[in-house]
């Protein structure tokens, strides 16, 4: 068996995607890499498989390489949402269990590697998920298996986010924190976008706009937003915070008497 080069696994994530958004087949996508970049039929059709129940999150029986891991996890980790990235770990850790049920050894490289990712996604269960956004169409998207539920499907769309980052920056619009300026990049993962359109209202066909209906907010703001149903405005919640600094400067300057 061919040794399998970084040029073709990375394409056959690129070819993943096509399969993920419904523009290739499988199979098709299987011969495109054997054209493309010289793949063996039988590796492309494994990687293309592996990478499919990552994003799926399935278990899934064939090998890939640990480089490509180290490759996937990466692109993977920045592009896709929370609850997505958990699904590819997940799917990695059942194919791991598989594995070592077949006593085939316990692909130690990849275990390690995806515990550091298990650890990375415990630290990142900031994004709070609010109860009150459920509405009934969508709670097919509830992952029960998760227990991380999934509810306002347009605040986790990584698309949409990404475009109203871009456009806003990762600050939140209530209260000014900026994540950028004190976290860095790792900030932009944590800042949540809120979706400002009354979910109640909202009916089948509708499409997320992200520079007119989400904005950035930091998760503490957020949750403050979702003590009201529907949502409370952000003009009220900056007023809200206005007002209390203004008392508590009050108050500071009565103390210095
Ligand atoms: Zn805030
Ligand atoms: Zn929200």
């Amino acid at each position: 068996m061919a040794t399998i080069t970084s040029i073709q696994y990375q394409a056959a994530l690129s070819y993943a995607w096509k399969i993920k958004s419904g523009v290739l087949s499988l199979s098709k996508a299987a011969n495109l890499l054997v054209i493309d970049v010289a793949m063996g039929a039988g590796s492309a059709k494994d990687y293309l498989v592996v990478l499919n129940a990552m994003l799926e999150g399935h278990v899934y029986k064939r090998t890939i390489k640990i480089d490509a891991y180290d490759y996937y996890f990466e692109q993977f980790s920045r592009t896709l949402s929370i609850s997505d990235f958990t699904k590819v770990i997940q799917a990695t850790e059942l194919h791991l269990n598989y594995y070592s049920s077949l006593g085939n050894g316990s692909q130690v490289a990849v275990r390690t590697l995806v515990d550091s990712y298990r650890a990375k996604l415990a630290l990142s269960v900031t994004e709070v998920i609010y109860p009150d956004e459920v509405p009934e169409l969508l709670t097919g998207f509830i992952e029960g298996a998760l227990k991380q539920v999934t509810i306002n499907a347009y605040e986790r769309d990584s698309k949409a986010r990404k475009i109203c980052i871009a456009k806003f920056g990762a600050i939140c619009h209530v209260c000014d924190f900026d994540f950028k300026k004190t976290y860095g990049e790792v900030g932009k993962v944590f800042i949540h976008v809120h979706h400002k359109v009354d979910i109640a209202t909202i009916g089948k066909s509708y499409q997320v706009d992200p520079i007119n209906d989400l904005i950035p907010v930091c998760p503490n703001c957020h949750a403050m937003l979702h003590t009201e149903t529907p949502a409370m405005s952000i003009d009220k919640l900056r007023l809200i915070i206005q007002t209390m600094r203004h008392k508590s400067f009050k108050h500071q300057a009565c103390g210095t008497h």
